[in-house]
């Protein structure tokens, strides 16, 4: 996010030319540590393709895409020219803003500057003295108030003030007028009498533009002994133009609404603008950065040749001129985003509309890539954008959530089966062949799951389950027991149970998991040699009940059939739930053994993302989800669409937000999704794939695939973080009572230091070998003590005496509540903060995060929790240093705005969740969620803190 400051500006300067300012330029973004040698040429070669020059005395000198590998670091730096430099064309600039940006952010300085240029500022510039000066013209915004059609809306069916003050509100909120609070502190009961029935009501609270928007009711309400049936809402900040507004109430004392129910009428009869009924047409910008100067300039070449109006809109409602330069970057339109225009009737103008939209399409001059056209919006469109929480009353019907979205059906209660069959027999050797042919059967039924298999997962898990039964060890015992007479599905069954058994009492969660595996396979053997059919699935949609999921019940899942899943026992990070979320299923894992004995067939509706069901919804609640349904499903898809956009507050405050990454292989994917890097390499799971110790250069190859991918955005990689839950096989561990509490994390590769340097050394090698100023950011996993930090800090110094880096950033991560309380000593040490809302929950709450039953209750939004951010925060921010989160906190669409009021600068989430989150973050000011985390941090519970952002 670019941010003017005092010291941005370069006061008195002097040019004999244009190029001589250029040079000049060139050599305050070296001297700044923006850029390196050679981005000059990019200044020069931008200029020569367009001049850079805006209006009203101002130019903004950027390089061109070659020349973004010679920056450092994205900044502006404003050089003053009071006597004014020839830019050619008769333009004189007094003030340069020389860009250097790696993506789509110096749009952000585009816009501010072209809100300036809508006023006279051109002298005002020249003349400046100082610094100040400078940034208050182009911060400046016009007084302003609009009336515009799209804010009259007639024909409301309200009951009562309240009601129409609230549809009044939702016309203002639509086009991001107010926020809010605007509603929360408009006293209705404070409206004054106009005329006829007309009234007013000003509201001052959370007001970004001012404005006012029309309602007015299909009937006449009852109001403070009148009547009335229209209400005109007025939106007022400091911004006011109180001239238009007295303009306005003239009218309105003397004009009178009643006759008239048509909003084009009544937008005419107060003098608001409306939107021409000219011709239409619409194109999607596919410019990789947007409209930005040059594209626009060459559309306002073409434009201006045009006889005749024609103008161009983001959101079909507010149309600027498409001939003028700076309004149409004012518009601030990135790649993927919907251009319209219109164009006067009978002019050549709209002849040449179709020609416009070509033009557009193709680049105006620059090479595009295709992207996914718009799909055209559905009903769900017009629903109300609060959800309404169909379960809010249902506390007793609640699960661990364990893959979002809502689904609906009749329950299909699945019992786990018993087999009946003899244990002796006198025939060893036809056992054996009858085993053998049942677990061929089973083999070829696992390869054609794992052919058929619809994502990666599941894929994985059949594979391991061939492998199983690949397995000599696991056979020759059961070759044994058949030898001591007993029949194939006794020696069988008897000897898979007890080797489970033995797996689930090491009590490790991994070996669990396996036991699990085993067993689902050797069910599946047993089946076949009882002659068992598995049972027959519904072909209408159903929800899947269960006591547990085992893999392959997830596999045989239809998706088209299968809309949810609930089982008795689990926690979320279960093989069924990871599965679950794969095939984006909606479940819920671990709601009880009463599930059970839902009766077949019994309609149920569930919520992946709370936890909550409902046995026998009513009608209204169906109808309820299905809309929500709905409206889910246009989200994601919405949010995808604009996926590249950055996540920019209404206030304009940037969050960064990037992936969680487990697997190397994911990270293309990643940023086709929208990441903007990566805010966490999970490595301990890189390091999982494989069978032994990778060595360096292994190591090398599967970092340098993330840094490849990635580019040059920021990747924060965790050095690895064994032990707990997750051990690796292949590294000696002794067994602990309490893993999590044990050789975990950095206290382990601290005890390993052979392990950690080399680790170290080949994030450096491979960050180096994919770009030598790749942005690596290094950070320790469960560091609880300053000892520990100083002795990992040590390590990687000796690591970079021998392999410098010049772009590395190093860090740690929050995730032992000792590390957040004491964050002020740690502060000075670091570049940054990464706070893992998963392990400093569990540790702040004493609740194992993977425990069955009492999961749920370890909710990151816990007050506790989110006074151990703030700490976090505060004592960053006090030392310049950025924090991130990087625990599922921050894909929790309720914690985001607190997170963000809490100051949090980066959000990791997975890869998934990225589109949403950014698109929810853009819906969001800063100062709201500000108050909203004041708010939070003085709950008493984590129920109460959810109940604020409901
Ligand atoms: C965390 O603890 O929140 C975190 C991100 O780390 P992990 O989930 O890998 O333990
Ligand atoms: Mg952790």
């Amino acid at each position: 996010m670019f941010v003017l400051e005092p010291q941005h500006i370069y006061l008195n300067q002097s040019a004999t030319d244009k190029q001589h300012a250029l040079r000049l330029l060139a050599d305050i973004l070296i001297k700044d540590h923006l850029t390196q040698d050679g981005y000059l040429q990019g200044l020069q070669d931008r200029e020569a393709q367009s001049s850079t020059y805006l209006g009203q005395g101002i130019a903004i000198p950027h390089g061109t895409p070659a020349s973004r590998d010679k920056i450092l670091q994205t900044g502006v730096r404003l050089a003053h020219f009071p006597q004014g430099v020839d830019w050619g064309n008769g333009n004189v600039v007094h003030l340069a803003v020389a860009i250097s940006a790696k993506s789509d952010e110096h749009l952000q300085v585009l816009q501010m500057l072209t809100k300036a240029l809508n006023d006279d500022v051109e002298q005002k510039i020249a003349k400046a003295i100082t610094a100040d000066e400078i940034l208050a013209i182009l911060n400046a915004t016009p007084d302003s108030l609009l009336l515009h059609e799209s804010l009259i809306k007639t024909d409301i069916h309200a009951d009562d003030l309240d009601e129409l003050a609230y549809q009044g509100y939702q016309l203002l909120k639509s086009q991001s007028l107010v926020g809010a609070g605007f509603l929360t502190n408009l006293h209705s009961d404070k409206a004054i009498f106009l005329q006829d029935n007309t009234w007013a009501v000003v509201g001052e609270t959370s007001v970004f533009t001012p404005a006012v928007a029309i309602v007015k009711n299909h009937q006449l309400v009852d109001f403070n002994d009148k009547k009335m049936d229209t209400l005109v809402l007025i939106a007022s900040n400091d911004k006011l133009d109180q001239q238009k507004l007295s303009n306005l109430l003239d009218v309105l004392f003397q004009t009178s609404l009643t006759n008239t129910n048509n909003s084009r009428e009544i937008a005419q009869a107060i003098h608001a603008e409306t939107v021409p009924d000219w011709i239409k047409k619409s194109v999607v910008v596919l410019n990789h950065h947007g409209l930005h100067a040059r594209p626009a300039t060459e559309l306002v070449r073409l434009t201006k040749a045009l006889t005749g109006d024609i103008k161009v809109s983001l959101d079909e409602i507010n149309f600027v001129s498409a001939k003028s330069l700076t309004q149409l970057l004012s518009l601030g339109a990135v790649r993927g985003q919907t251009l319209t225009f219109i164009a006067e009737p009978n002019t050549d103008s709209e002849t040449a509309l179709d020609s416009v939209i070509l033009a557009v399409r193709e680049g105006l001059g620059e090479t595009i890539e295709p992207i996914n056209e718009s799909k055209p919006n559905t009903v769900a469109d017009n629903l109300a954008d609060e959800w309404i929480d169909p379960f809010s009353q249902n506390e007793e019907n609640k699960g661990i959530p364990a893959s979002r979205g809502l689904a609906v059906g009749n329950a299909f209660v699945m019992r786990d089966k018993k087999y009946d069959y003899a244990l002796i027999s006198q025939n060893p050797s036809q056992e054996k062949q009858r085993l053998e042919q049942a677990v061929l059967t089973v083999k070829q039924s696992l390869q054609q799951l794992i052919d058929t298999a619809s994502s990666k997962e599941i894929r994985q898990i059949f594979t391991a389950h061939l492998a199983l039964l690949d397995d000599s060890e696991l056979f020759n015992q059961v070759f044994v027991n058949l030898q001591k007479n007993m029949t194939a599905e006794n020696a069988w069954h008897s000897h898979v149970e007890k080797t489970a058994k033995i797996q689930e009492s090491l009590d490790n969660k991994l070996l669990a998991e396996r036991a699990m595996d085993l067993r689902d396979v050797g069910d599946k053997v047993l089946a076949v040699l009882c002659g068992e059919t598995l049972a027959e699935l519904p072909n209408e949609p159903y929800i899947l009940i269960k006591h547990d999921l085992m893999p392959s019940d997830v596999a045989r899942l239809d998706n088209r059939y299968v809309s949810g899943i609930l089982t008795a026992v689990g926690g979320a990070s279960s093989h069924s739930a990871i599965v679950a979320r794969a095939l984006s299923i909606p479940a819920i894992v671990g709601a009880g053994e009463q599930v059970l004995e839902i009766a077949q067939k019994t309609p149920v509706l569930i919520n992946g993302a709370t936890g909550e069901f409902v046995i026998n919804p009513t009608d209204n609640l169906l109808e309820q989800a299905s809309l929500e349904q709905e409206r889910q499903q246009l989200e994601q898809t919405k949010a995808l669409q604009t996926c590249q956009i950055p996540a920019i507050t209404l206030d304009n405050h940037q969050v960064h937000v990037m992936a969680n990454l487990g697997d190397v292989n994911n990270a293309e994917s990643a940023v086709a999704g929208g990441a903007e890097g990566v805010g966490l390499l999970r490595t301990e799971l890189v390091f999982m794939k494989h069978s032994q110790m990778p060595d360096i250069q292994t190591q090398i190859n599967d970092y340098k695939k993330v840094f490849d991918a990635m580019a040059h955005r920021p990747v924060v990689v965790r050095t690895l973080d064994v032990g707990g839950d997750k051990p690796l096989p292949y590294v000696a561990m002794k067994a602990e009572e309490n893993p999590f509490l044990g050789v975990r994390g950095v206290r382990l590769t601290l005890r390993k230091p052979e392990i950690f340097k080399q680790q170290l050394t080949a994030l450096i090698q491979a960050s180096k070998q994919s770009s030598p100023d790749q942005d690596l950011r290094i950070m320790f996993p469960m560091i609880g003590r300053v000892e520990e930090w100083q002795k990992a800090r040590e390590i990687l110094d000796e690591v970079l005496a021998e392999n410098p880096h010049n772009k590395l950033q190093v860090g740690m991560m929050i995730e032992v509540p000792s590390s957040a309380i004491m964050a002020e000593k740690f502060a000075p040490l670091v570049d940054f903060f990464s706070i893992g809302t998963n392990d400093l929950t569990q540790y702040a709450m004493a609740i194992d995060r993977g425990h069955p039953v009492l999961s749920r209750e370890a909710d990151g939004l816990h007050p506790s929790v989110l006074q151990l951010i703030d700490t976090t925060v505060k004592s960053a921010h006090k030392y310049g240093k950025w924090v991130g989160v990087c625990g599922e906190l921050g894909a929790d669409r309720q914690a985001i705005p607190i997170l963000l009021g809490l100051g949090v600068d980066e959000l990791s989430i997975s890869s998934s969740q990225i589109a949403l989150a950014k698109m929810q973050i853009r819906s969001l000011t800063l100062s709201d969620c500000k108050q909203l985390a004041i708010k939070a941090l003085g709950c008493d519970t984590a129920a109460a803190v959810r109940a604020l952002t409901a």
